[in-house]
This record gives structure tokens, sequence and C-alpha cells, in this order.
């Protein structure tokens, strides 16, 4: 293994393959080498691609990052070619097969990591990536692990985990989870996989995890500690103080905002703000859920006569590969689009998001609650109208609506794995969208509240990643124990990927 004494503290990124995670630790990067690490990622040749350009833009500015590509192995894991991320998957049966091929990408990334030099300080990696574990343990590199959830949900999770409290009820009873700052309740049907296993087995997967997570040195997530202070405070209880909050990691993105996924934009970037100019300011409900498309067409279409019967201008994104041709044919048939000319854009494929959640004609979010959103939308200011869909998307549901009290639920009742997606008790209706999106945007005192609430989350989003706002963060002093700690686990001066700048100048 190289050995040289680093000039620089040293980090090496692994992401996992989905853009959900990916696209936060893009952002994590730049933060980084903001600070003065020099960075190296790795990512497979399909992101490579996808990422060129923002990391291009990042390096032309004087940021020390780099890009190192690793072959995805599809074939070898039974893939289809080119399956080198999450929501490319043709169906969700192959979802074990894309976990078998991370996992052989261990001795590739053992074989770069020998020829890294200098040693990297630490390796900050998805900890769904559970044999970096081993890989850090053979070469003495602190693993901090980064898996883009909030630390409500990390906290909910270990708590259900240890109590197994969701074991003694029926799944659709509702039961409060042990040992957390507010009563919240949740039925097993509205819980990740880890509880509520769905028809694909990957107990195995989501053991190791676990146990590989628990191994990790250090946490590193994706929030601010205003948005949920008492559970940032009692998770870091629970890793020994070991547990930073980073974000919102989206606003490491301005200037790249048209670009950050990675993923060309269906939408022309000026084509969409003059179209949200030309609307009355918090007028439009901007509704995208996620990335991986995972909203059956029936679903969509309610969603769609929701918004449509709402009356509302609004921008709806439509992703999902397959699926959309047949969410294709009903609009055409039923002219909703035609219908909607005048208040409704219908995005196909990837849309803009954070750029569109910070124009001031945005004044609401309609979003399936996965973490990065979620957080997006906190960050803009905005109220939400929530629609969890899997995942732990439920959790995250449950701090906007009931903790922060900035979100209205449209009702989704339960996960719904692929292939279930017509069961009818889980249905939303269009009727449950339009009476969300109502009371969202109530100019009343109900609506009027929510939005006064959400508006102060979004400054403090702004303020804690203002210039002085990590500072601060870094000098409540688990973080630069930490770092301290990381400095002497490699003998070297400094190993600080937060604080390095501030550490060189105290110097
Ligand atoms: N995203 C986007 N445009 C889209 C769909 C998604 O920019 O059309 C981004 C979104 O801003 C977020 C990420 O993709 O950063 C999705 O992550 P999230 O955790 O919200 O959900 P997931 O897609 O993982 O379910």
């Amino acid at each position: 293994m190289a050995n040289h004494e680093p000039k620089h503290p040293n980090s090496v990124l692994l992401p996992f393959m989905a853009p959900g995670h990916i696209i936060p630790m893009i952002d994590m990067a730049k933060l980084l080498a903001k600070r003065g690490v020099d960075v190296t990622i790795i990512v497979t040749h399909l992101d490579a691609a996808r990422f060129s350009s923002v990391i291009h833009r990042a390096v032309e500015s004087g940021l020390s990052i780099r890009l190192l590509k690793i072959r995805f192995p599809c074939e070898e894991a039974g893939l289809p070619p080119g399956c080198e991320s999450i929501e490319l998957l043709p169906s969700y049966n192959l979802v074990p097969n894309f976990f078998a091929a991370t996992n052989m990408l261990q001795k590739p990334l053992e074989k770069m990591l020998i020829e890294i030099a200098p040693t990297p300080s630490c390796i900050i990696c998805d900890k769904h990536l559970s044999w970096t574990a081993e890989t850090c343990n053979k070469f003495q590199i602190p693993r901090i692990i980064f898996d883009g959830m909030s630390c409500f949900t990390q906290l909910v999770t270990h708590n259900i985990y240890l109590s197994k409290i969701h074991q003694t009820v029926p799944p659709n009873e509702p039961f409060v989870v042990p040992g957390l700052p507010d009563r919240i309740e949740f039925t097993r049907l509205q819980l990740p996989g880890l509880f509520n296993p769905g028809p694909t087995d990957l107990i195995d997967v989501r053991e190791q995890v676990m146990k590989t997570e628990l191994q990790a040195y250090g946490v590193v997530i994706n929030s601010f500690e205003e948005v949920e202070n008492r559970y940032v405070d009692e998770f870091r209880k629970l890793k020994n103080g070991r547990v930073w909050c980073v974000g919102p990691l989206s606003r490491y993105s301005s200037g790249d905002l048209g670009i950050r996924g990675g993923i060309q934009a269906s939408i022309d970037y000026d084509q969409c703000l003059k179209w949200l100019d030309e609307r009355e300011r918090g007028s439009v409900v901007y509704a995208c859920l996620g990335s991986l498309g995972r909203l059956s067409p029936p679903q969509f279409m309610e969603l769609a006569l929701g918004l449509e019967a709402s009356h509302h201008p609004f921008i709806l994104v439509m992703q999902g590969g397959e699926r959309l041709v047949e969410v294709e044919r009903w609009i055409s048939d039923e002219g909703i689009e035609e219908r909607c000319r005048e208040r409704g854009l219908f995005v196909r494929g990837w849309a803009p998001q954070v750029l569109i959640l910070s124009h001031p004609g945005v004044g609401a979010f309609l979003t399936h609650c996965g973490w990065n959103s979620t957080l997006e939308g906190i960050s803009a200011g905005l109220p939400m109208i929530t629609w969890p869909i899997f995942a732990d998307q439920f959790l995250n549901e449950k701090l906007v609506v009931q903790v922060l009290e900035t979100g209205v639920r449209v009702g989704a009742r339960g996960i719904v794995y692929l292939g279930e997606e017509e069961k009818p008790e889980i249905n939303v209706t269009r009727d449950e969208v339009k009476e969300a999106v109502r009371r969202v945007m109530d100019e009343r005192e109900d609506g009027c509240e929510r939005k006064e609430r959400a508006r102060k989350l979004g400054e403090m989003a702004k303020r804690s990643v203002e210039e002085g706002g990590s500072e601060a963060l870094a000098q409540r002093g688990p973080v630069s124990r930490y770092m301290a700690r990381v400095a002497s686990t490699n003998g070297a001066t400094f190993r600080l990927p937060l604080l390095a700048g501030r550490l060189r100048q105290r110097r």
C-alpha cells in the first residue's frame, strides 16, 4: 500500500449506484473539496459519463476532485448490458442481482486503493456497499457511511429494530415507536423493507447492511440540525457523537442546478423558467415522485386528474421507462394535456428539480418523500403534499406532516411493491389529491401557518450552509473531536475532511 504523508487530507467517496444516492455524494464531494480536501470519487462508467460535466466544472473552479471509473459487472451478475444504476433495471426481480454486482466491486476497488497515493484519510461510502467494512478494515482506513437518510429515519429504524415492536401488532394496526422525542405511530405496512419485506428476497443483503453499519467509524447525514434537532441529538448519542449533519447538500449545487442530476433534463431550462415566470407568485404545484418512476400508471392518472381538479397551475414530472407508454396513451386518449394547456406543464423524464423548487412561482411540492426531495422541498421553504411509496418515504412523511407540520398527506396507506400496484386498499384517489392540494394552497389560517413554518425552515436551511453556518456546526464539539481521532488513527497531521480549511488557517 502506498504510504506517503499527505499534503492535504484526502478522502475517497464511494456512492451507491442510484440517482438518490449518487447526487448528494457528488454535492458532498464539492463541499469537501471546498474545505481543502483532495477528493477521489469512484463511480461506474455510466455515472462517470453522467457526472463528468459537473465534476469538470468543479475542477475548473479550482476544486481538487478526481473521478475514477470502475467497471460494473452487469454480465457476471446476470443483468442486462448497461444496467449500471438501479433505476435502469427492467424488473424489480433483478434487485438481488444488482446487489450481487455491487459485491463484485470489492476486489477491483481494493486494487484501486493500493494504487491511490497517499493512502486515503477516510472512505466515505454508501452503507449499502457493505463489503467496504472488510476493505476498510484490511487497509486500516476509517470508514464513514452515508445512506442519504435523515436522523429521524435512522433513529426510528434503530428503535424498531431493537424493540421488534412491529412484530407485536397486526400489519395494519398502528403502534408507537418507543424511545423517540415525539409520540410517533406507524403501521408495519408503512415500514421500510427491513421490517416489511416485499416479494423479493433481500433479507441477507439487509442484515449484512445492518451489521456492517454498526462497525462504521461515523455517519455523515444530509440534513441540518434545526430541521430535526432532537432526533440528531438522540442519534448522535447512539453513535458516540460521530454523526455529522452536512446538509442540505443540494445547496452546494448552485451554478450546476441545470445539470445536477447528471442526467440531461428533458425540458429546456429557459422554457421551464419562462413558464414559471408567467405564473403568479406561489401559485404552482410542482409534482415529482422521484427518480425511480415507481408510481403505477393508474395511480399516475389519479394524480394528474387530481391536479387538474385542483384548478392550480402545476408541473407534473413523468418518470418510468416502459410504463410511460401506457401513461402516454392515456394522456392522449383522455386529452388532459390539451385541456390543461393553459396551466399544466407535463415534463417527460428528468426535471431540473432544485431549479424549479427555487422559483418564486412555485407554492407547493407534491413529493414521494424520498429524503433528497424532502430536504430540497424544506430548503426551498415550501409546504409539501406527501405521497410516500416505499423505502423510508413514510418515515419522511411523518417528519414533514407531524413533527415539522409543513405537509399534508394525500393519504397513501402502505408501501407499494412493484407488481402490487393494483391493490385497491393502498390506492390514492384523485379526490384525495385535490383535497390535499386545496389544504396546502389554502390562504386561510391553517394553510397560512403551514406556509409560514415552511418558509422559516427554508431560511434556516440557507443559514446552515452560509459562510459561518457549517463552521458553527463544526464547532459544536463532536465534529472536531472526531476529526482529531481520525488523525491519530492514520498517524498524520490532519485527516479532517470537513474541517481541513479551518485547521490549516489556524496553523
Ligand atoms: N430528481 C431530479 N429530477 C427528476 C427526478 C429526481 O432532479 O426528474 C432528483 C431530486 O432532486 C433528488 C433525487 O433526484 O435529488 C431523487 O432522490 P430522492 O431521495 O428524493 O428519491 P429517489 O429518487 O431516490 O426515490
